[in-house]
C-alpha cells in the first residue's frame, strides 16, 4: 500500500491494517491464576502480545539495607524474551526493559497499600513471551490483576492503555506497524477514579491531537478495566464453587 509514513497507507476509509476502526482495542484475554508457585499470576493477552505477570509477597526484603520502616517496598522486572519479537532479541535487561521497569513500578505504586506492610517488599516480575507494541501497557495490566489475584490490599485496579497517531488520525491500542512507523505513542495508566499514574510520550502531536489522544485512550483503559474486573470475578466464583464441592 502507498502513502504517507514510510510509505504505508495505515487507515483506509476508516479501517486499519488489522480491521479495527481507530477507536477499537486488540482482543483481550486475561486468566488470573496462571501460576501455583507465585502469591499471584496473570495471563494477558491485547492482539499479539502476550505476558505473563508473577507477584510474590509481601515477604522479607533481600538485600536487607533496602528495608523501609514504614511501608513495603515495591519492585518490578520487565523482561521481553529473547523469541517474543522477529529478529532473536539479546537476553538480558538493558536500557529499554530498566525504563519500563521504572514507569511501570511508578504506574502501579500509587494503588498499593504499602503502608500496611512495613519492612517488607512486593516483587512483581513481568515476563514478555510475543511482542507487538503495547508491551509495557500489557505488562501493567496483567501486573494489576496478579497484585489482586495475590491478595495485595490495593485502593483499586490500575489499567493501561496507548493511543497512537497515523497516516494524521489518532487511533487507539497502536499494533506493531502502527507503532514503528506511526507519527505518534501515548501510553497511559489510570486509577478507576480517573487519575493518571503513567503518561509517556513518543514522536509529534498538536495540543488538541494530544487531548483527543488521552481521551480516547481513557476510554480504552475504561474497558480493559471491566475486563480485569471479570477475570478476577470469574476466578472467585470458580475457586468458591470448588470449595463448596470439596
Ligand atoms: P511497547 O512494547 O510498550 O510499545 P516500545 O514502544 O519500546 O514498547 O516497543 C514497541 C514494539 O517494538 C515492541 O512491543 C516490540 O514489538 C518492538 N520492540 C521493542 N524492542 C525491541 C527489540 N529490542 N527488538 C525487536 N523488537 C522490539
Amino acid at each position: 500500500m502507498q502513502g504517507n509514513n514510510g510509505n504505508i497507507t495505515f487507515i483506509r476509509d476508516g479501517v486499519r491494517l488489522d480491521g479495527r476502526r481507530v477507536d477499537e482495542l486488540r482482543p483481550i484475554k486475561i486468566e488470573v491464576g496462571v501460576l501455583s508457585r507465585a502469591d499471584g499470576s496473570c495471563y494477558m493477552e491485547m492482539g499479539d502480545n502476550k505476558v505473563v505477570a508473577a507477584v510474590y509477597g509481601p515477604r522479607e526484603v533481600h538485600p536487607r539495607h533496602l528495608q523501609e520502616v514504614s511501608r513495603a517496598i515495591v519492585r518490578y522486572r520487565y523482561n521481553m524474551a529473547s523469541f517474543s519479537v522477529e529478529e532473536r532479541r539479546r537476553p538480558g535487561p538493558d536500557r529499554r526493559s530498566y525504563e519500563l521497569s521504572k514507569v511501570s513500578r511508578e504506574a502501579l505504586e500509587p494503588v498499593i497499600l504499602t503502608s500496611y506492610f512495613p519492612r517488607s517488599v512486593i516483587d512483581i516480575f513481568v515476563e514478555v513471551l510475543q511482542a507487538d507494541a503495547g508491551t509495557r501497557t500489557a505488562g501493567i495490566n496483567a501486573a494489576s490483576v496478579a497484585l489482586a489475584d495475590a491478595g495485595i490490599p490495593m485502593k483499586g485496579l490500575i489499567t493501561s492503555c496507548a493511543a497512537g497517531k497515523v497516516d494524521g488520525q489518532v487511533v487507539l491500542d497502536p499494533m506493531k506497524e502502527e507503532d514503528n512507523f506511526g507519527q505518534a505513542d501515548l501510553p497511559i495508566a489510570i486509577t478507576p477514579w480517573g487519575d493518571i499514574t503513567l503518561i509517556q510520550m513518543d514522536g509529534d502531536l498538536s495540543r488538541d491531537e494530544f487531548r483527543q489522544a488521552v481521551e480516547l485512550a481513557r476510554i480504552g483503559c475504561g474497558k480493559i478495566y471491566e475486563i480485569q474486573r471479570k477475570a478476577l470475578l470469574d476466578r472467585y466464583c470458580q475457586m468458591e464453587s470448588a470449595a463448596q464441592e470439596a
